[in-house]
């Protein structure tokens, strides 16, 4: 079991029982009492939020999103897409030059940060390096007047619930990288943030680092019941993160659904170049089947499709190599050894070039030529 999830039962208890309205009386002797979710079972709502900064395009361009009581939703999208403005926003950091923040089903218009009832978590940790680790925590809690007993208890919980029980006198400059993010998160849950909002929380760790501690954020939130909106621009941080994905494009939504459905179905081709994916076509498609300059592709039965051109991504599993003889001619161009499988470049005579992936055993050589057909369950046509 990872140091989070050894999360203290009480605290999870706790959590929940505050979501159900019983514990109330017992968290505003450590923060007063705050309206957590809409009747309707929604933490956050942004209603046509839109940020303008100068006369350019919108950094955010009437933005909807609602997130759940206890959903863990995050956002993802290219540098500029206008990913850290709508935190922002949330926070009351950044005001709107038109629409609304309802969180708790409340208007936050003339509601300050601090009364937000939101807890940050930022990149660069921003921890007090005068203050120890405990002081660190404590911050939120002096702020809003919590008595030093009652303050006490509920850092020693958070430490706790970090891993990092015995780092409380610590300076927070002897701490590695990963440790300080965990002070960073144990000072941003302290309060019981109402929503918990994290931008680019693993941005300086290395990836083994941001792996292990994205894997137990996750059962931390879910432990805890806790309400999240997350900024990132790494995919696989966010599916492994998230109980929903938003993607951004330009200040706007270009898709928002559970990871899966998202990786299964991209709404468009810049979705799907964002996720990683180049075997993208111009087809003109008919019912089963897809006409391009890759030859015909398959459809999978019940594919729903509206007939005409479409743009078609053949996902890499979907690309299958068979003798040189059979389906497209290609050479292989290139070829990446990734650990458990193989990716190739391969080029047709007169199409684009399609990106493949295959076993090691079974990977031809650059400049081998080979046979290509693609599986209809990996062909995908976006609208
Ligand atoms: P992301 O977090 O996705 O990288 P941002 O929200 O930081 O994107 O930025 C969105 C757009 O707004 C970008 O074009 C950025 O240059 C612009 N922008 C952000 N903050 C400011 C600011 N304070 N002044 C002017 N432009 C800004």
């Amino acid at each position: 079991m990872s140091r989070f999830s050894r999360a203290r039962r009480e605290d999870a208890a706790e959590a929940s029982a505050r979501v159900e309205g019983t514990g109330r009386a017992a968290t505003s002797r450590v923060v007063s009492a705050r309206q957590e979710e809409a009747g309707d079972g929604t933490a956050l709502r942004v209603d046509g939020a839109t940020v303008r900064f100068g006369n350019g395009r919108p950094a955010l361009d009437a933005v909807d999103l609602s997130v759940r009581a206890h959903e863990v939703v995050c956002v993802l999208g290219p540098s500029g897409s206008g990913k850290s403005t709508l935190l922002r926003v949330v926070a009351g950091l950044q005001p709107l030059d038109a629409g609304s923040v309802w969180l708790g089903g409340e208007d936050q218009r003339d509601v300050p940060v601090h009364r937000r009832g939101v807890g940050l978590m930022f990149q660069d940790h921003q921890l007090f390096p005068q203050r120890d680790v405990a002081g660190n925590v404590a911050f939120g809690l002096r702020m809003r007047r919590v008595p030093a007993d009652a303050r006490a208890a509920r850092v020693a919980e958070l430490l706790s619930l970090v891993g990092l029980a015995d780092a409380a006198h610590r300076g927070v400059g002897s701490l590695s990288g990963g440790e300080q993010q965990r002070v960073a998160l144990a000072r941003a849950l302290a309060p019981r943030p109402s929503l918990l909002m994290l931008d680019e929380p693993f941005g300086q760790l290395d990836r083994t680092l941001r792996e292990r501690l994205v894997q137990e954020l996750r059962e931390l939130f879910t432990a805890l019941g806790t309400t999240v909106l997350a900024v990132t621009h790494d995919q696989g941080e966010a599916f492994a993160l998230a109980d929903r994905v938003v993607i951004m494009r330009d200040g706007a939504i270009a898709q928002s659904g559970a990871p899966l459905e998202v990786w299964r179905r991209p709404a468009d081709s810049f979705v799907a170049r964002f996720l990683g994916f180049s075997n993208l076509v111009l087809a003109r498609v008919t019912r089963g089947a897809a006409e391009t300059a890759w030859g015909r592709l398959p459809l999978a039965e019940g594919h729903a499709v509206s007939p005409g051109e479409h743009t078609v991504l053949v996902r890499p599993a979907g690309v299958r190599l068979v003798g040189e003889s059979g389906g497209l001619t290609c050479e292989v161009v290139a070829r990446t050894f990734h650990g458990t499988h193989v990716s190739l470049r391969l080029r047709p005579r007169d199409a684009p070039e399609v990106e493949a992936t295959c076993a090691l055993h079974e990977a031809p050589e650059r400049g081998d030529r080979v046979g290509v057909v693609f599986d209809a369950q990996d062909v995908v046509v976006l609208d």
